[in-house]
């Protein structure tokens, strides 16, 4: 369970301290959220390799189906319309962008960086 609320207020994946993103973005100013290069705390490098993230794009892609079918299923109830479905699902998804971006290399982390202190608990 700390391992979930780790990854959702973005703590490094060692030490379950450190930051993992300096900014988070802005989808409606078309910024990126900006990643730390080493934890602050246990100094844990977070880019493991070049093109170490390629495959959060995987998880990211899996977000976003998964949201874009919540998204139909809600919008369902109020409209039939195709333009309508298909404008919501653009809206959700410029706004959940940076969101899917986060949470996407956070789980791609947490899949190969293990925790040190889990051990000694
Ligand atoms: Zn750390």
């Amino acid at each position: 369970m700390s391992q979930f609320k780790d990854i959702i207020t973005e703590k490094c994946p060692v030490c379950g301290e450190g930051h993992v993103f300096k900014t988070k973005g802005n989808p409606l100013l078309f910024q990126l959220p900006k990643m730390e290069e080493h934890c602050a705390v246990c100094h844990h490098k977070f880019l493991k390799e070049p093109g170490f993230f390629y495959g959060a794009m995987y998880v990211s892609y899996g977000l976003t189906v998964a949201e874009m079918l919540i998204v139909v299923a809600i919008v369902q109830f109020f409209s039939t319309e195709i333009k309508i479905l298909l404008s919501v699902i653009a809206v959700v998804a410029i706004l959940l962008s940076t969101f899917n971006f986060r949470l996407s290399r956070m789980l791609w982390m947490y899949m190969f960086d293990h925790r040190k202190k889990e051990v000694t608990q």
